[in-house]
């Protein structure tokens, strides 16, 4: 198996040297050339089902087990080879789960008029959690020094120890069953309208067409692309117009916003929080001390990051002839960097060679999944698709279109890394239940993988505007910490501010959004408009207290990805033991137990800010050596 790979990798480089010879002939470029598109398509009747009958089966043996699990009612603690039965068995019933879901998911992703499986999975989905519901109940009459007597009399149970632990943990903050179910039941009231009313008033407004590059583009659903335009008055034009017309919305977005957040606020109180965004972290095993040790640290080295602007800035202003860039400028490209594009093929055959430094097990189930003969690819895009990239379990991977862009396949070493983290702690653990944890942490696993993939590249390419593309684009990445902690910041200040009373209206928004914008941004001093950036991010709406996920796994995987290249030898079985273990304890004690990394280190950022400034360095070299 492991000579097998070491062939396959041998002929990777040669792949890369075609490509970028194909582009500088100035041919057009083709992801998938030689009627591939059908090769990467998945083959769900061999990695899933042959036909309706077999999915009938699975549905009905998931009733069966949900039917069985409903035996355990009212006796869960009775004996500690009780308590055992029914975990194993919720565990079953949930690895089934997982499969059903990824069918449905997968089934409607290449079909969205197929939501035959996807919609029979919900209700079994719905139907499993009300008659199994009791468990949390039941679960919440242990305390620590029981837990420790169950452990002791049945070790078996130590694989669950996880789940029962958290049940542990939340008891102080639950109510009496008769309040919660209150609660359950008023909760769509509480907080699923604002969500909506935020999307309604976007889609009541009037965003007009701006003429474009000989085409008529509209300003909402077209802004990245306007922005993007080569002529410099329709960008101005276009950031400009967008941002006053979200200053029109502002008023019921802000209404909704402050809505939701009073609502989720009292419902934590009457949990005993102090605010929503403390029980956000709360459940993240996360503490607002370990959140301030964090900005503590990201703020300090803000000089880092807007030294990094000024370089981007200067760069642009050079490149368009002009005294200086302004924000409307920022996503044009900058000069003298040429993007390579890889053709599928040689996008999987990259992808693994950047990964397998995370050893032959990690390389081999790697190597499975991106083999498109194996059909657990579906890549190429076409009709009636849905949209983005997604992985379920360890089954298979959805994109709803590849072009061969480095964002591409960076997308491609990102699911890949979701579904291998799931096919290690499968290998591991023997069951895909254990792979459950918070965001922040499968979310580092697979965008580590990312950084792997550039590391490769700056290294492998050898054409120099290819190589100056991606070590900027690099660079870009890694700068993004500052913009996604200034929007997770914005989040966090604005529930403190609607629990104390100190906003109470859009404009309280408008404040929080510059009180936290301006220290991280020099734009928010030169662009009034920004105030009402906060209506940029839909999360803060859809999925409350879930955006400092993304600092934190942006912060982990630069983590690894650091004591990778300090301890490329040693670092990878480190790394691959921790994820293969899945979640049997708390994420905070993964990172310390596996990879000595500590959340409340004063110091954690130090090693990852000297990367940064490094490849700062590197970029600003290129930038004045390949002048012209
Ligand atoms: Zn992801």
């Amino acid at each position: 198996m492991s000579h097998g790979l070491l062939v396959f990798a041998a002929t990777i480089g040669l792949a890369t040297t075609f490509a970028a010879a194909a582009q500088q002939a100035g041919k057009p470029f083709d992801p998938m050339p030689q009627n591939q598109r059908e090769l990467y398509r998945f083959d769900l009747k061999k990695n899933f089902y042959a036909g309706d009958a077999e999915w009938q089966a699975d549905m009905d043996r998931a009733r069966q087990q949900i039917a069985s699990l409903e035996t355990f009612k009212g006796r869960l603690l009775e004996s500690p080879a009780t308590l055992l039965r029914a975990l194993d068995g919720r565990r079953e019933n949930e690895d089934l789960l997982i499969k059903l879901y990824a069918y449905g998911e997968f089934t409607s992703a290449i079909d969205t008029r197929n939501r035959k499986y996807i919609d029979a999975y919900q209700a079994l989905r719905a139907e499993a959690d009300a008659r199994t519901s009791f468990f949390a109940v039941e679960l919440r009459a242990l305390d620590s020094s029981r837990l420790k007597a169950l452990l002791e009399q049945e070790p078996k149970l130590r694989r669950y120890s996880y789940a029962l632990e958290a049940a542990v943990r939340q008891a102080p903050h639950v109510l009496s069953e008769k309040e919660e179910s209150l609660l359950a039941t008023l909760g769509p009231a509480l907080s699923s309208w604002e969500p909506a009313l935020f999307q309604l008033s976007f889609d009541r407004t009037a965003f007009p067409d701006i003429e474009a590059s000989g085409a008529s583009r509209n300003l909402h659903r077209d802004y990245a692309t306007l922005l993007k335009d080569p002529n410099r008055e329709v960008r101005e034009k276009a950031f400009r117009e967008y941002y006053q017309k979200l200053r029109e919305l502002s008023d019921l977005a802000g209404f909704a916003l402050l809505k939701e957040m009073q609502a989720n606020n009292a419902v934590s109180k009457l949990h005993g929080f102090p605010t929503y965004y403390h029980e956000a972290l709360f459940d993240a095993y996360l503490s607002r001390a370990e959140l301030d040790n964090l900005y503590g640290q990201i703020e300090a080295s803000l000089p880092l990051y807007h030294q990094y602007l000024d370089l981007k800035m200067n760069r642009l202003a050079k490149g368009m002839g002009v005294e200086r860039a302004e924000i409307w400028d920022m996503d044009v490209a900058v000069k003298g960097a040429s993007e390579p594009r890889f053709t599928a093929d040689e996008g999987c055959r990259i992808g693994l060679e950047a990964c397998s430094v995370l050893g032959d097990e990690y390389a081999r189930e790697l190597g499975k999944l991106l083999d498109p003969k194996n059909g657990r690819l579906d890549i190429a895009g076409g009709p009636n698709r849905g949209q983005g990239a997604f992985t379920e379990g360890n089954f298979a991977y959805f994109m709803d279109n590849y072009q061969g862009y480095l964002d591409d396949v960076a997308t491609l070493v990102h699911e890949s890394g979701h579904a291998i983290h799931h096919q290690l702690v499968l290998n591991h653990q023997g069951s895909l239940y254990f792979g459950d944890g918070p965001a922040y942490m499968t979310e580092s696993f697979a965008t580590f993988n990312e950084w792997l993939l550039r590391d490769h590249l700056q290294k492998t390419l050898k054409d120099d505007n290819m190589k100056r593309a991606v070590r900027a684009q690099a660079l870009d990445e890694m700068m993004v910490l500052w913009e996604i902690a200034r929007r997770a910041k914005f989040e966090m200040v604005s529930y403190d501010r609607v629990a104390s009373g100190e906003i109470s209206d859009a404009k309280g928004f408008d404040k929080a959004c510059e009180d936290t914008g301006r220290p991280y941004d020099p734009f928010f001093a030169r662009y009034p408009e920004l105030e009402v950036h906060w209506m940029r991010k839909h999360h803060y709406w859809e999925v409350p207290g879930y955006y400092f996920n993304y600092v934190l796994a942006h912060i982990l995987a630069l983590t690894y990805y650091q004591r990778y290249i300090e301890d490329p030898a040693g670092f990878p079985k480190k790394y691959v033991a921790m994820v293969s273990q899945g979640f049997d304890r708390p994420a905070e004690a993964l990172l310390k137990d596996f990879l000595n990394i500590d959340l409340k280190d004063p110091k954690l950022l130090q090693g990852v800010f000297a990367m940064m400034q490094k490849q700062l360095t590197d970029v600003q070299t290129e930038a004045e050596t390949s002048r012209p």
